[in-house]
């Protein structure tokens, strides 16, 4: 009868006995004890919402990080061939489940990096303004990181910022950022537009785009088009070859639960990756492997994103990402994003229950538009402030996370997050709102 697959939510029933009888019929109940919960002081689970910014360890993450531990303690360099997961092809054992997480074939995907530096090296490949056609359209409220690094691509084109950087939403300042908004400039300002790059789930607002619309949208205006993922890998459902995307990157630490600074991956459309045409950076990691170590005179990149590679891996961060990865490939993204959908529609009726006197919601109220984040904002009343609301929050065992201005940010994640935790935490935000 609380089959959650099979009956259609909301209206919930939003008490704690409700919470709990979801949590029974959950299919995913026993995978929060494939994860470390932190602990209050008086040794309580805490109510941990903020998995949209580190991830929770896995409970196997320290076995395998040991495991390489142990054989460079036995191999020393030999552990490269000889480790009981070779150090050489390690970054392999992670291809496949992190291909599957972002619906692209493995030999568009490869772990490397990290998401910034990701999103230069590709952005040399598919930013290439030239004459009229040299802007990059992001969207307003982009994460500032992001701006930053396209401000400094076109500059480094030894073009303008203030000239090539389209800003969707910019003028409204609304927000949530419409798709028709990112089509009419396209349709308005298309010839002259290189390059489409925005984050597939906004940081700040938990919007989730219509990326197939975006990337429609974006080549028929003749652009590339590529998606900062970092809030949306391992946490909505995406089909990147299929939706024909020109390059993606995200990191690993976030949804993924790789842990921090966690190596982050990347995604090159295999129509794409035997163009050996496009200007690229080389490093000996990307030339063919089988010639790699004869290290000849001459660069031969290997063919899908592997080519993208310059550098070996960090072995003992792949560890931890193999053993968070791990954890997808048993549970699968559909049950990930099935659960996600109804944990965050139960949070959204809760919050719209007991604090809308309190509270303005940001993130988008249709599920199609959002994935496992809410975003609030704290009306302003007397002289109680969001941030003093946010800080009660974390006096009282629950950690959410507060972004500048005045945005709160919870995650309910899909893999350790329980009903009863969102049930908790909303009850703990009525109290912190009481003036
Ligand atoms: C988290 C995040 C980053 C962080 O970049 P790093 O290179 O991993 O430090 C960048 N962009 C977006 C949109 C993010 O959400």
């Amino acid at each position: 009868m609380n089959d959650l697959s099979s009956r259609i939510w909301p209206p919930f029933d939003a008490t704690l006995p409700g919470a709990k009888k979801y949590d029974e019929s959950d299919p995913l109940k026993s995978v929060r004890s494939l994860f470390h919960i932190p602990k209050t002081a008086a040794g309580s689970d805490v109510i941990y919402l903020t998995g949209n910014s580190l991830g929770l360890q896995p409970t196997s993450t320290r076995s395998e990080v040991l495991e390489v531990l142990d054989d460079w303690q036995q191999y020393g360099v030999e552990g490269h061939f000889k480790a009981k997961n070779a150090w050489m092809p390690y970054h392999q054992r992670l291809t496949e489940a992190m291909a599957t997480v972002v619906g692209a074939l493995p030999s568009e995907v490869v772990v490397m990096n990290s998401l910034t530096v990701n999103l230069h090296l590709l952005m040399a490949s598919f930013y290439r303004p030239e004459g009229k056609r040299r802007k990059i359209l992001i969207e307003h409220h982009a994460f500032p990181s992001d701006r930053y690094a396209v401000r400094s691509q076109i500059a480094w084109h030894g073009h303008d910022p203030d000239q090539d950087l389209l800003i969707a939403g910019a003028s409204e300042n609304k927000d949530i950022l419409d798709e028709t908004e990112i089509e009419s400039l396209l349709a308005e300002h298309g010839a002259e537009i290189a390059l489409v790059m925005l984050g597939g789930v906004n940081y700040y607002s938990g919007q989730l785009f219509d990326l197939p619309r975006i990337a429609r949208a974006a080549h028929q205006a003749g652009a590339k088009v590529g998606f900062d993922l970092a809030h949306a890998a391992g946490n909505v459902a995406l089909s990147l070859h299929d939706w024909d995307v020109d390059f993606a990157a995200w990191c690993s630490y976030k949804y993924l639960n790789a842990g921090p600074g966690g190596p982050g991956a990347v995604f090159v459309h295999e129509k794409h990756g035997t163009d050996f045409s496009l200007p690229r950076f080389s490093g000996w990691w990307g030339h063919d492997a089988a010639t790699r170590f004869k290290m000849p005179e001459k660069y031969q990149p290997m063919t899908g994103a592997e080519g993208w590679q310059l550098s070996n891996p960090p072995i003992l961060s792949l560890a931890a990402m193999h053993a968070a990865l791990s954890v997808f490939t048993s549970v699968g993204m559909a049950a990930v994003t099935r659960k996600s959908g109804l944990l965050t529609a139960f949070c959204m009726q809760l919050l719209s229950q007991e604090c809308a006197e309190g509270i303005e919601i940001i993130t988008p109220t249709d599920p199609k538009r959002r994935g496992a984040q809410i975003s609030i904002r704290v009306k302003p009343r007397g002289t109680l402030t969001g941030r003093q609301v946010f800080e009660r929050l974390e006096e009282n065992g629950v950690i959410c996370d507060w972004r500048e201005p005045d945005v709160i940010r919870l995650a309910p994640v899909a893999l350790y997050n329980s009903f009863e935790d969102v049930y908790l935490f909303v009850q703990r935000l009525k109290s912190a709102l009481v003036e």
